[in-house]
């Protein structure tokens, strides 16, 4: 979509100011539960036998909800989306709004994907851990990183102008890494690369309960490994062209706070700053029709029992927005995926 009406702006700044939401510009779906990949940070996997995922009723379902909130994007997340077996006819559904569909993949099967992708995914974000031996190690797929590849360069071949983005969760086992992951990425002809840390306190991304302490620790930076982070990002602010051309998407400050996010579980500094209006902007619609505010929070209501204007403003879900204060909120401040969208920041 390109730019926006002065009435959706307007829309987006009222629901922001009385957290009653009457535009949501972004809606994160998980079209299937299970994941082709076997991540070490992650527990999404550990669940596959236990399958749910959307359906093109589920999806049809959503249609007056979205049309009356504005709805702009639609970034389809996972487990692994291309798992679902009616994936692109979900974003047929959604584009035929004139929704605009981002996947969220691990590009496993992107290749296989190319001209579905092509004809109904606006743009693609692929999950990125390393060079080919880590991202492989890390991933538990022998050979995740050259299809990945593959199918990036695949892509590229047919539409050399269709957006690829990589995101890279940066951790215990990867830190040493990041400079490869850099040119790699550009290497394999990805447009722009993303960073954030790796979220170890929380029950999102699948985990019945919040990792116990060793668990953790596998992933978490340990406090004798800071300085050595402080190098490595030190060096990769050093390096003007990564900025310049966005090249990372993130500012030099937020890529220091990376730093600063995995010193503060030490007590070295408070953690990183941060804006979040990810519940009055966006939802999260699990592969069950489970509803949350965010990725963190717990679910509010279920799409396969109301609509999701009247899970978004029932009275308790208002009260909930009115009353988080992410600036203080401990779940908020140890987050990684927070997500702030001014009312005038268009999608397009
Ligand atoms: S981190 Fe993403 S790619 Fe890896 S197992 Fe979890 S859902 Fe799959
Ligand atoms: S900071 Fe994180 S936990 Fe808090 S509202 Fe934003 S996305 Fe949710």
């Amino acid at each position: 979509m390109t730019g926006q009406s002065l009435y959706s702006t307007y829309k987006r700044y009222r629901t922001l100011k009385t957290s009653v939401i009457s535009a949501l510009p972004i809606v994160i779906l998980m079209p299937h539960s299970a994941c082709n990949c076997r991540c070490v940070m992650c527990d999404i996997w550990k669940d596959n036998k236990n399958l749910k995922q959307l359906s093109e009723q589920d999806i049809t379902g959503l249609l007056d909800s979205l049309n009356s909130f504005g709805t702009q994007q639609v970034l389809m997340s996972g487990g692994e989306a291309l798992l679902n077996a009616n994936f692109f006819k979900l974003c047929e559904i959604l584009k035929r709004q004139k929704i605009k569909v981002t996947l969220l993949t691990t590009g496993l099967t992107i290749k296989k994907n190319a001209s579905q992708i092509l004809e109904w995914v606006d743009d693609l974000i692929v999950s990125l851990d390393g060079d080919e031996f880590l991202h492989d190690a890390i991933r538990n797929i022998p050979g995740a990183f050259n299809k990945l590849k593959e199918g990036v360069q695949h892509i590229k071949s047919i539409n050399p102008d269709y957006r690829i983005t990589a995101r890279t969760v940066i951790h215990r086992l990867n830190f040493r890494n990041w400079e490869a992951i850099i040119s790699e990425s550009r290497a394999m002809g990805i447009n722009q690369v993303s960073f954030l840390p790796a979220d170890v306190s929380s029950h999102a991304f699948n985990r019945q309960m919040a990792w116990e302490e060793p668990k953790q620790h596998e992933i978490l930076i340990s406090e004798k490994e800071l300085p050595e982070l402080l190098e490595v990002v030190t060096r990769i602010t050093a390096n003007e062209s990564n900025f310049k051309t966005h090249f990372i998407a993130e500012s030099k400050e937020k890529i220091r706070d990376i730093y600063q996010y995995y010193a503060a579980f030490y007590g070295l500094n408070p953690f990183p700053f941060k804006k979040c209006n990810a519940p009055w902007v966006s939802t999260v619609i699990e592969a069950d029709g489970n509803v949350r505010p965010c990725f963190f929070y717990d679910v509010i209501g279920n799409i396969r029992d109301q609509s999701l204007a009247e899970i978004l403003n029932s009275k308790e879900v208002i009260s909930f927005r009115k009353t988080l204060d992410v600036a203080t909120n401990s779940t908020c401040m140890k987050c990684v995926c927070s997500l702030n969208l001014p009312p005038r920041m268009s999608l397009a």
